[in-house]
């Protein structure tokens, strides 16, 4: 993400005013209300097997010790229309480990919570330098197995009810992330694509749509991700 201080404040009042209009009521966001059982009738994994792509392993927020949303996760009532790359701009750590990835998830969340004041992490899903995928805030996960809603994010002012962002940890404006974090970002986007019905010409990075760095050299890799994408989903 990596926001100055200013678009942060903008972004916490996009966030609060884009709760308006085109949501539904508010669901406890929770572990508990996460596993609540569906009311669609289609099981998580009945959605992923639909598809020819596996779902991949992501960590939900209990797993990694999230906290609890201090107010409660909006879900939006649609079905995204793209995916949005982010780097977190944090240090490139040479710890690839899974409790890296879950402490990681941990920092990350206490910036958004504490540093911005916003309600819980502010990305949908992040994936770490070994490639581990985690889930971000809350019922984020629960709604990609359904592939029918999404929850309001605050990844990206003017995307957030309609793009699902992923963090990927790093900061690559001089160098490229390890291939493992690339491998696991090509999977997770084709899964992503997959349960939404996303065209993999419809992944983006953070700099389309605003004033910053990010993603980095992961932009100049779009691309290369669409089309690596594009295949897998066939
Ligand atoms: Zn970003």
């Amino acid at each position: 993400m990596s926001v100055p201080v200013s678009r942060r404040s903008v972004l916490r009042g996009a966030v609060l005013l884009g709760t308006a209009g085109a949501l539904a009521p508010a669901v406890p966001g929770g572990p508990a209300a996460v596993a609540a059982p569906p009311t669609t009738g289609r099981t998580p994994a009945t959605a992923a097997a639909l598809g020819r792509v596996d779902q991949p392993v992501i960590a939900n927020c209990a797993t990694w010790g999230a906290r609890p949303p201090s107010s409660p996760v909006s879900v939006v009532e649609n079905r995204p229309s793209k995916i949005i790359v982010h780097h977190t701009a944090f240090p490139n750590s040479t710890d690839y480990s899974l409790a890296r990835a879950y402490a990681n998830s941990r920092e990350i969340q206490d910036l958004h919570m504490d540093g911005n004041g916003w309600l819980d992490s502010g990305q949908h899903f992040t994936n770490s330098r070994g490639g581990q995928l985690t889930e971000g805030r809350h019922g984020s996960l629960y709604a990609l197995l359904h592939g029918q809603t999404m929850v309001q994010g605050a990844h990206c002012v003017g995307q957030n009810s309609q793009a699902i962002g992923i963090e990927n940890d790093g900061i690559y404006v001089d160098v490229q992330p390890p291939q493992a974090l690339w491998d696991s970002l090509v999977v997770f986007c084709a899964f992503t694509c997959q349960q939404y019905g996303i065209p993999a010409s419809q992944i983006y990075g953070h700099k389309d749509f605003a004033s910053t760095q990010c993603p980095g050299l992961l932009h100049d890799r779009l691309p290369e991700l669409r089309s690596a994408v594009a295949a897998r989903l066939g």
